[in-house]
């Protein structure tokens, strides 16, 4: 399955993170976006994208919000959603969890959590 990723962040820092690690890992399809809004905008534009990684904290429209959106929006609702984000506490973990990302990075993460949370996202799809 060829992967066309949608890299949702604010901090263009990590953003270049993670699409680094994405290369690395053999993933070298992305767009880029810098808050929920513009990510929508680059679904509607990229119509295959087929798996989402996210920030949360963003000005503008929050990864959480986003995260609400796309599943509410059926032609876009089974996409992948990983969020990584520095919100590690547990209420947060199970408030993503609750709307629906289908799992959680806690920032700092390695490039092997990386791969392995997106195999396991893959594998479950
Ligand atoms: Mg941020």
């Amino acid at each position: 399955m060829s992967l066309k990723f949608l890299v949702v962040d604010d901090s263009v820092t990590m953003r270049r993170i993670v699409i680094n690690s994405l290369k690395n890992l053999g993933f070298p399809n992305y767009v880029e976006a810098v808050d929920g809004r513009d990510a929508l905008g680059k679904l509607s534009a990229n119509s295959d994208i087929n798996f989402i990684i996210t920030d949360w904290n963003m000005p503008g429209m929050s990864g959480l919000e986003l995260v609400k959106a796309i599943r509410g929006d059926a032609s876009i609702a089974s996409l992948p959603i990983l969020m990584v984000t520095t919100r590690g506490v547990k209420e947060d973990i199970i408030e993503a969890l609750q709307a629906r990302v289908s799992d959680y990075i806690v920032k700092p993460f390695t490039p092997q959590i990386l791969k392995e949370k997106i195999e396991a996202i893959i594998k479950r799809t």
